[in-house]
């Protein structure tokens, strides 16, 4: 079989990967995306990913660029508020609460939430009418071999590819990172994420809540209305055992658990998807960048899911690699092109990474000088103006 030449080649079509295969053939770059799993058709089916995510304005900024945006925006939900609960010691008591609002920084929204599914699907569609872009679902990165000038890679159905840059977008575990020989730096928390939906009788308002509580955050972000009722996407973290024990529940008492641990904020939660179990770490590749190789979004780094930052990290990736290669284009894949993608990145991301983890481990304990710092830290925050605008400022994205 001939070899086919392109100037980068992106291993992995999740959201990261298509935005950023999207982007790079739209600026007139030659692309190549491969990944082994098509898009799932609707929520229920199998692999579908139930996470939803709350894209923060420079996200949107970057999809609107790409003309990804006016296909997303009638299912996305303005996030207008951010409420923060500490709860009680007692479920489902409340000890603290405060309201921050996007108009006190003059915002229409903090973010814009979307179901990963649903993005994924949109984009993938958005990926097949892209001149320029040869997306080939079905298929993955099998082998990768690097020289000076060209990266080598093989398919999983034999396809073989000289590309100026290869593109690691392929997840967590990813395989084009491990075959560039870059290795992970990981912590464990002894934590896992549960993902699901509710439906619930009190409107959200298009407030995001965040309620924590000993295990970690429980966090309600606003979906579009189920079957003519409210409906929230929901993070619950906690402890392994905890969660697995969660996870296997009975429906209706899996129901009756949420709402107390949602401080019955929405009234009673009524499951409406499956439950999908994430385990929570923080990982960070040792390098973002090895010969032709450029790392980008969770096979670069991977977060605790509190505070909306992970895929709105990896869009960040995604918007300095299209700048460095608009810039540059001749010099795509080059040591040179690559020291300034790295250099561009690895302090935001080592910040981000460093950030949450130090939220997720004051947001998870239960020792009373956790809990008091938790309570105190949060009226701090909210309620010295100054410092209430620049915390929200720093979370927007900025
Ligand atoms: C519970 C939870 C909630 C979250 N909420 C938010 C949020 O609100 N805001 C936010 O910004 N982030 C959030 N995140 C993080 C965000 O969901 C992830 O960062 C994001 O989905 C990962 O995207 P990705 O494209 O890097 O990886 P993935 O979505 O994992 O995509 C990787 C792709 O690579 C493909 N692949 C695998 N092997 C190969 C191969 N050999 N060749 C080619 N392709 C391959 C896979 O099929 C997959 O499609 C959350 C995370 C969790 C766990």
């Amino acid at each position: 079989m001939s070899r086919i030449t392109t100037d980068i080649f992106i291993s992995g079509g999740g959201i990261a990967g298509l935005t950023a295969g999207i982007s790079l053939a739209r600026a007139g770059f030659s692309v190549v995306l491969a990944d082994p799993a098509p898009p799932p058709a609707d929520v229920a089916s199998e692999g579908s990913d139930l996470r939803s995510t709350a894209f923060l304005q420079p996200a949107r900024a970057l999809l609107e660029a790409a003309g990804l945006w006016s296909r997303l925006e009638d299912a996305a939900m303005p996030l207008e508020a951010l409420r923060v609960i500490n709860m009680g010691d007692t479920l489902p008591d409340i000890a603290t609460e405060r309201t921050f609002e996007a108009a006190d920084l003059n915002e229409p929204a903090f973010g814009w939430n979307l179901p990963n599914w649903l993005t994924r699907k949109v984009l993938t569609g958005a990926a097949a009418e892209t001149p320029g872009l040869d997306l080939r679902l079905g298929t993955g990165f099998s082998k990768l071999l690097t020289r000076e000038r060209e990266a080598l890679v093989t398919l999983t159905d034999g396809t073989r590819l000289t590309a100026r840059l290869a593109i690691a977008a392929d997840g967590r575990a990813s395989p084009l990172r491990e075959a560039a020989g870059i290795g992970v730096e990981t912590t464990r928390y002894g934590q896992k994420a549960l993902a699901f939906a509710v439906r619930h009788p009190v409107p959200h308002g298009n407030v995001s809540t965040e309620l924590y509580h000993k295990g970690g955050a429980f966090v309600l972000v606003p979906l579009p209305d189920h079957e003519g009722q409210p409906a929230s996407a929901v993070v619950w973290m906690q402890d392994g055992p905890e969660a697995v024990r969660l996870a296997a529940m009975e429906d209706s008492a899996f129901g009756e658990a949420a709402t107390r641990r949602a401080g019955e904020v929405l009234g009673t939660l009524t499951p409406i998807t499956p439950r999908r179990v994430w385990p929570v770490v923080t990982q960070t590749a040792a390098a973002l960048t090895a010969e032709r190789v450029a790392l980008i979004a969770e096979a670069a780094h991977v977060m605790p899911p509190i505070g909306a930052q992970g895929l709105n990290t990896s869009l960040h990736d995604v918007r300095a690699l299209l700048d460095q290669a608009a810039s540059q284009p001749d010099a795509l894949g080059t040591p040179g092109f690559l020291d300034a993608y790295a250099k561009r990145r690895a302090r935001d991301v080592a910040a981000r990474a460093r950030v949450i983890d130090l939220y997720n481990r004051l947001c998870r304990s239960n020792l009373p000088p956790a809990q008091a710092a938790r309570s105190l830290g949060l009226k701090l925050v909210h309620d010295v103006s100054a410092v209430r605008r620049g915390v929200m400022r720093a979370g927007m994205g900025g």
